[in-house]
Parts: structure tokens; sequence; C-alpha cells
């Protein structure tokens, strides 16, 4: 069972256990996890006022503290505390009720490690199966295109003309796929700690000017790309590739959320000692309640106006997690249908020329 189910029932037990008034269990990170017998407001105030106080008295091994009985949980995730307290019209408390719960207490300690691996164990599932069902929808589509157009070819039904025509499109869709692929790749790298970085000096301005020359097929009249660069170098010390799979997700993605075009703005900048990529769009936007979803694994804004634009929601939570392993960051600004501005910030490497 899920970990607050079980922390709540423990606590019931451990509350009739000792004939406690209230009682309530403090994960290992001080959240509150069960309360019994009190609002979690009391129960809160009531384990901060204990736990502030006499937590030096209270040892390792905890016990009696006034009417109230501590016991410390020594959990994978830090110390928890289960806290039963007596009341006007409850036993007080005595050395029996202490071992009885210190006996107890141990066996919730266990319970609750064993819920955290079994948690840990279901996320995972839920990992694999979000990434097989994202691998089958996500690339049937472009996979059945490419293969459509490549038994056309080998029956011979293609004219010329048709064929130049046919090719970019048959291009794209691979790249599509690579790009789904390598996202998917790298965030399985990232969850497992598997995901390595190579630093090495470089200007902004050339990654960036390499981004925007591979993407011209893409931007063409409909989306034009203005890109906006210092006449000094930016030098920073990062995963090169990286920087240009991030910069390219951010200017892929403002064509693919503005779908009836407009420009695209993609500036470089240094503030101070960062250096900054500002990519903006004039396309459908995001609504402040919606912004939480983003930079979160998986994270798509399911709507009228996106459900026909495909993606896998990992591109920016990679964006931003490859960027702060790089001491930067990846911020967005927004608003619905205006167009969005992202940001992507690294510390410039100063004194160094690139
Ligand atoms: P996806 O593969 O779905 O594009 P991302 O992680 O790149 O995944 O983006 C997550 C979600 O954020 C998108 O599904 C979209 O809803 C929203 N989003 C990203 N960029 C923009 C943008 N420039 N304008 C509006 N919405 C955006």
């Amino acid at each position: 069972s899920s970990r607050a189910g079980l922390a709540d029932r423990a606590l019931e037990w451990a509350v009739r256990l000792v004939g406690a008034e209230f009682g309530m269990l403090l994960d290992g990170d001080g959240t509150l996890v069960a309360v019994r017998g009190a609002t979690p407001e009391l129960a809160v105030a009531r384990a901060t006022s204990l736990l502030g106080s006499d937590n030096q008295v209270l040892g390792s091994a905890g016990g009696l503290v006034g009417s109230a009985i501590i016991l410390p949980l020594p959990l994978d995730t830090g110390t928890g505390y289960l806290l039963a307290q007596a009341g006007p019209f409850t036993p007080v408390f005595g050395l029996d009720e202490v071992v009885r719960l210190r006996q107890y207490a141990a066996a919730v300690t266990a319970a609750l490690d064993r819920t955290r691996v079994s948690e840990r164990v279901l996320a995972l599932e839920e990992v694999k199966s979000r990434f097989l069902k994202l691998a089958s929808h996500e690339l049937r589509g472009p996979l059945a295109l490419v293969k459509g157009y490549m038994s056309m070819l080998s029956e011979g039904v293609l004219s010329q003309d048709e064929l130049q025509r046919v090719m970019p499109m048959i291009q794209g869709r691979l790249e599509q796929m690579t790009g789904m692929l390598n996202e998917m790749l790298d965030t399985a790298r990232l969850e497992d700690n598997r995901l390595e970085l190579k630093a090495e000096l470089f200007d902004v301005r050339h990654a960036v000017a390499a981004v925007t020359d591979a993407l011209k097929p893409q931007t063409g009249t409909l989306h034009p790309v203005r890109v906006r660069v210092p006449p000094h170098a930016v030098p920073v010390v990062a995963d090169r590739a990286r920087v240009e799979t991030i910069v390219t997700n951010l200017i892929d993605n403002a064509i693919k959320y503005s779908p009836r075009g407009g420009d695209i703005d993609c500036i470089v900048e240094v503030r101070g000692s960062e250096a900054l990529v500002a990519v903006t769009d004039h396309g459908i936007g995001i609504s402040g309640e919606d912004m939480k979803t983003l930079f979160t694994r998986f994270g798509r804004i399911t709507s009228d106006a996106t459900v026909s634009i495909p993606g896998t929601g990992l591109g920016l939570y990679l964006s931003r997690e490859l960027a702060r392993m790089q001491q930067g960051d990846l911020t967005a600004r927004s608003q619905a249908g205006e167009g969005s501005t992202f940001t992507l910030q690294l510390p410039l490497a100063v004194g160094a020329p690139a």
C-alpha cells in the first residue's frame, strides 16, 4: 500500500497501543505524513514546540517529553518522528508505554522504508511504460510516412519531380525521429545518472549560428529566424553539442508552437557574468496555469491548438537539466495567445577569449 496509507494505519495502532489523545508521524524530511485525533495545524505546532525545545534532551532513542512520547524513526530519507500525546482524559504515560511504543516504532520504520522501495519500483515501471507508449505513438507516424515513400520508390511510381519534392520531407521525418530517440535516450541516461557532459571552450555565437544554419530548411518563409549577436566573443566552457541541442529544441518549439507562422528572434547577449540565448516567438503562448507543466518530464500542454503537434514532452525537461548540470538555467516567460520567450543562461568563461 502507499506510504501515506501505511503511515496512517500505523499511527492509528500506535495511538491505540498507549491510549494517546492524539498522535502524529513525521517523515524523514520533516513533513507530516499522518495525524490522528488532532488537526494537522495543531499537530505541527505541537511537534515544532516539542522537537524544537527538547531535541537535545531527547537523544537518539527518544522517550518521554512532558506528557508526550516522542520516538525518532531512523528512516532511509532522514530521521522521522512518531509522537503520541496524552490528554486530560487519557492515561499518563510511563516507562511501560514508552517501551511498548518503541518496539512498535521499530516495525513502523522498517515498513515505511519498504514502501519507499516499492514506490520507487512503481515509479520506474510507470516511466518505462510511458517511454514505450511514447515510442510507439510518436514514432509510428513519421515511420509510416517514410515507409510509404520507400515502397513507392522501390516500385518506381514516383517521377523525378515528385522525388525532388518528397526527399526533404523524408529527410525531415528521419531527423524528427532521430531527435526524439536522442531525447528519450538522454532522458534515460539522466534518470540513471549516466549522462556525461564534455566541457570545451567555445563562442556561443558560433554554436547559435551552427544551429540556425542547420534549421534553415525548416524555418522557411513562414518562420523567419532573426539572429542578433554582440560584436564581441561570448565564451563559455560547456558541452557544445548539448548547448546546440538545447538551442535547436527552443527554435524547433518556437516553430512548432507558432502554427500560423511568425518571426522568431534568437538573441545572444552578455549580462553580468552570464551568457544568454533568448528565443522569442509570437505563437500560441502558454497560460499561467499551464506554466507549471513546463520543464516536467513528459509534460505536454494539451489543447485544441497542440493536439496535432508531435512531441515527447521531454525536450524542455532535458534542456533545463542539461543547463543546470552546467551551472546554467533555462527559464520561460509567456502569455497565452501572444507568444513565448525561452532563455538559456550559461556562466561566461571569464578571462578566456574564445
Ligand atoms: P514537446 O516535444 O512536446 O514539444 P517540450 O518539452 O519541448 O516537448 O515542450 C513541452 C511542452 O511545452 C510542449 O508540449 C508545449 O505544450 C509547450 N511549449 C514548449 N515550447 C513552447 C512554445 N514556444 N510556445 C508554446 N508552448 C510551448
